[in-house]
C-alpha cells in the first residue's frame, strides 16, 4: 500500500476520529474491497470543514455514506474517505421544507416526510444510502428521482467553505449530477439538503412506503450483500432484462454472483468476493450483452482505488 502523506493538524484542533489502512469491506454494502489510506470520521459539520483544510494539495478524497453503490478496489484506495454516515444526522422542518444532514439515511427522510403528512418522498424508503449518496447519485426509482424533490442544498469545498446551492447550480439527468461551477465530489461535496414536498396524507404516504418496500422484498435479494442495480437501465430497455436474456443469472466468478432473484444485482453470497471478483462480473456481463445485442451497459456503481 502506498504511503499517504502526513496531514498537518498541528494547525487545526480537530474532534473527529482519523484511521489508518481502513478496511472498506466494512463501509460498503458488498462487504467487500479493499483499504482507505486514511479514513476521517468528522465531529461535526464545522469539525469536518477544519478537517479539509488540513489535507495536503491534490489528495484524492471520496465521501462515503452508506457505501451502498461503491467499491474500493482489492489493492485499496490512495487517499482519504470521508465517513459520513450518521444515526445521529439531524433532520427538521424549517417552514415547508424539510432539512437533512447528508449524514441522514434516505429511509428516514421518507418516513419523517410521511410522519409530517407530506408526500412525494415516499420512494426514498427503499433507498438505502444516505441524503448526501442521493444527491451525488441523482438516486431515484418507481419514477421519481432525488433532484425532482431538491428545494436548495448546503455544500462544503476543500478550502473548508460552506456554499448554499440552488437546484440550478447542477446538471442533473439519470443517475448523473455536475456542478457547473466546481468538480463534485473531488472539490466539494454536500453536507445538507432541503427537500420541497406536497402537503399530504401521512395515511396514504406511509401505505405507498409499504407497498414499494414489498415490491423490492419481492423482486430484489436484500437477503444478500448487494450494491443495488450494477448498471444504468440503456434508454427504452432494462439491464436486468438483457442480462437475463444471455443466461447470465446465477452466473459466478470467485465469491461474485448475479443474482438469480434480479440480474442487474450481483450479490456476494458468502461474503468472501474479492472486489476484483466483482468488477470482474461487471465485465462479463457487459461484454456479453454488448456482444449479443450491441448495447453497451454502462455502470451505475462506483469503483475507486487501485487493483491488486
Ligand atoms: C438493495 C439496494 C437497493 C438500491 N436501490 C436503489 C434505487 O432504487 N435507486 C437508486 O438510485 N439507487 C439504489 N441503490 C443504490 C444506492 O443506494 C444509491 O445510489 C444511494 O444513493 C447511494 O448512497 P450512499 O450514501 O450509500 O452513497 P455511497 O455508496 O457511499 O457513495 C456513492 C457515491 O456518492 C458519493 N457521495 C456520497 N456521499 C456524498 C456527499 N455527502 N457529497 C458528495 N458525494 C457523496 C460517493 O463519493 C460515491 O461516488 C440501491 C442499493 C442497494 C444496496
Amino acid at each position: 500500500m502506498k504511503m499517504t502523506e502526513p496531514i498537518d493538524r498541528s494547525s487545526v484542533a480537530l474532534r473527529g476520529s482519523l484511521r489508518l489502512n481502513e478496511p472498506m469491506a466494512k463501509h460498503v454494502s458488498w462487504r467487500a474491497g479493499g483499504v482507505a489510506g486514511r479514513a476521517y470520521v468528522p465531529a461535526d459539520r464545522a469539525d469536518l470543514a477544519a478537517f479539509l483544510t488540513t489535507l495536503p494539495k491534490g489528495e484524492p478524497v471520496c465521501f462515503v455514506g452508506l457505501g451502498s453503490n461503491l467499491l474500493v478496489r482489492d489493492g485499496g484506495f490512495h487517499g482519504t474517505v470521508v465517513l459520513m454516515h450518521s444515526r445521529h444526522g439531524a433532520m427538521r422542518l424549517e417552514g415547508d421544507l424539510i432539512r437533512a444532514e447528508a449524514a441522514v439515511a434516505c429511509p428516514k427522510v421518507a418516513r419523517f416526510a410521511a410522519t409530517h403528512g407530506f408526500e412525494g418522498a415516499e420512494f426514498l424508503a427503499g433507498v438505502p444510502g444516505t441524503v448526501g449518496g442521493a444527491l451525488a447519485m441523482n438516486a431515484g426509482c418507481y419514477g421519481s428521482e432525488t433532484w425532482d424533490v431538491v428545494a436548495k442544498v448546503l455544500t462544503v469545498s476543500r478550502a473548508g467553505k460552506f456554499s448554499e446551492r440552488a437546484p440550478a447550480d447542477f446538471q442533473t439527468g439519470y443517475r448523473r449530477v455536475e456542478l457547473r461551477a466546481s468538480r463534485l465530489g473531488e472539490e466539494e461535496w454536500f453536507v445538507a439538503a432541503w427537500f420541497r414536498l406536497r402537503a399530504g396524507d401521512q395515511k396514504r404516504a406511509r401505505s405507498r412506503i409499504k407497498e414499494l418496500l414489498a415490491k423490492r422484498m419481492a423482486e430484489q435479494p436484500l437477503d444478500l450483500p448487494n450494491a443495488g442495480s450494477v448498471f444504468r437501465n440503456p434508454r427504452g430497455d432494462h439491464a436486468a432484462r438483457l442480462i437475463e436474456a444471455c443466461g447470465l443469472k446465477g452466473y459466478e466468478i470467485g465469491g461474485a454472483r448475479i443474482s438469480e432473484k434480479h440480474a442487474n444485482f450481483i450479490v456476494n453470497p458468502k461474503g468472501r468476493a474479492r472486489a476484483a471478483d466483482i468488477e470482474a462480473l461487471i465485465g462479463h456481463a457487459r461484454e456479453t450483452v454488448k456482444e449479443r445485442f450491441g448495447i453497451e451497459l454502462v455502470p451505475e456503481v462506483r469503483i475507486i482505488g487501485e487493483a491488486a
